[in-house]
């Protein structure tokens, strides 16, 4: 059996932890995205990666917000900005939704309580849980800052795993103070499935005997993996529930590859190992903004954005051949392009092609964008890529250039260099 188990409205949560008069309380986590990485003259800036893939605890102090009181969230002129990350059950009861803008929020639910992202703490306590795990279950899988696997299969027998779980459950709340729920079953997918039907603060065991009833119901958009396109896909065949899903096995497997593994997945036919490395799969940035048309600006962002992804790219020492950038555009429009590169990683030379990709994907231009984001991946120690030797050379050369680069940004800060492009 697989257990999954995920942290219940985990900001929210943490922030109970250092005030517990929030208890019982609405309350969200809101926050204005850290745009002040694009101010002209930016200085000792520090960063907060997104961890897309793996976690992997990053290594920047993250920015925090000293005062959480709504002045934080307040811009120069007074208006309320910012949108909601986390909010609490009792938020949740006013219609209150994560994304929703703060401003919205707070039209639902006047008194909403809205505190500001503490990244060091969560980081913690996402640390400590794991070390907790790490000790009660043999196999245990980092997925997120909040959310983990375990394999519980020859460690505890089938009949006592409801027990056990909800036991476990009840020792997280009473030594690390925070609320999960969790999931378990025969594979990883199907437990994460049973514990978003567990939440806030509950247990789910799906075994043979009520797979079908537990299963079968769901609407599709509810099974992880199953995005809009693939939803969309789904209804236009009347496909709404896994069960109907299951029993189109033909529909869906002509599809192609990505839907036969789906519909394994979901009939829970198949399975992935816990994984415990933890290793890092990607790396990437994003910035979300207040709606931006300005064409010259945005590309000054990509530098910016481009700069600050290539110094962590460095400090991790990988290489990235995968290259993906998206936009996001007011109205709810979206557009992406990515590429792939086998070189020599330097900064000039990402920087270039972070500008082509933007260039590429931005096809909605008399659109105005709220929301930058450029993601690395496949990395060449994992996929045993072999890097072009062509001008092999003159890359050598620049890779010099941008190792010495990294050595004064470590040194002064992510400030101290920047491209002309970028003034
Ligand atoms: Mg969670």
């Amino acid at each position: 059996m697989k257990i999954h188990i995920d942290i219940d409205c985990f900001f929210v949560s943490a922030a109970r932890i250092i005030d517990p008069t929030l208890n019982h309380k609405p309350v969200a986590i809101g926050g204005r995205s850290d745009t002040k990485i694009f101010n002209k003259d930016a200085k000792n800036q520090t960063v907060n990666f997104e961890n897309s893939g793996s976690f992997v605890p990053t290594f920047y102090k993250a920015y925090e917000t000293k005062d959480d009181d709504l002045s934080s969230f307040t811009d120069e002129n007074g208006k309320v900005r910012g949108i909601l990350t986390t909010s609490s059950y009792e938020a949740r009861a006013f219609g209150i939704k994560t994304t929703m803008s703060i401003r919205e929020a707070l039209q639902l639910c006047p008194h909403l309580i809205i505190k500001a992202p503490n990244m060091s703490l969560y980081q913690e306590l996402s640390h400590k849980l794991h070390e907790f795990l790490s000790k009660r279950i043999p196999l245990v899988e980092q997925a997120s800052i909040d959310e983990f696997y375990g394999d519980l299969t020859g460690w505890v027998d089938e009949a006592d795993i409801p027990a056990f779980i909800d036991n476990l459950r009840h020792e997280i709340l009473r030594e690390i103070k925070l609320p999960v729920s969790i999931g378990g079953a025969p594979t990883r997918y199907i437990a994460k499935l049973a514990t978003t039907y567990a939440k806030p603060f509950g247990c789910k065991t799906i075994d043979k005997y009520n797979f079908d009833t537990f299963v079968n119901p769901i609407k599709v958009e509810n099974f992880a993996g199953i995005g809009k396109s693939m939803k969309w896909r789904l209804h236009s065949t009347q496909i709404y529930t896994l069960g109907e899903l299951r029993n189109r096995r033909g529909t869906v497997e002509s599809w192609g590859p990505y839907a036969k593994d789906l519909y394994k997945r979901v009939n829970g036919e198949i399975d992935a190992p816990i994984n415990t490395t933890h290793k890092r799969k990607s790396i990437g940035i994003s910035r979300t903004f207040d709606p931006l048309f300005d064409r010259v600006e945005l590309k000054r962002r990509i530098h910016v954005l481009a700069r600050h992804l290539s110094y962590a790219i460095l400090k991790l020492n990988v290489t990235p051949t995968v290259f993906h950038l998206n936009i996001s555009y007011e109205m709810n429009q979206n557009s992406h392009k990515n590429i792939s590169l086998a070189e020599l990683f330097t900064e000039k030379k990402f920087d270039t092609l972070c500008l082509q990709l933007f260039y590429d994907a931005d096809t909605q231009r008399r659109l105005q964008v709220i929301r930058l984001s450029i993601t690395c991946s496949s990395f060449t120690r994992d996929s045993k890529k072999e890097l072009s030797l062509i001008g092999f050379q003159e890359e050598q050369k620049m890779r010099k250039l941008t190792e010495e680069t990294q050595v004064l940004r470590e040194k002064y800060g992510i400030d101290t260099l920047k491209w002309g492009s970028e003034m």
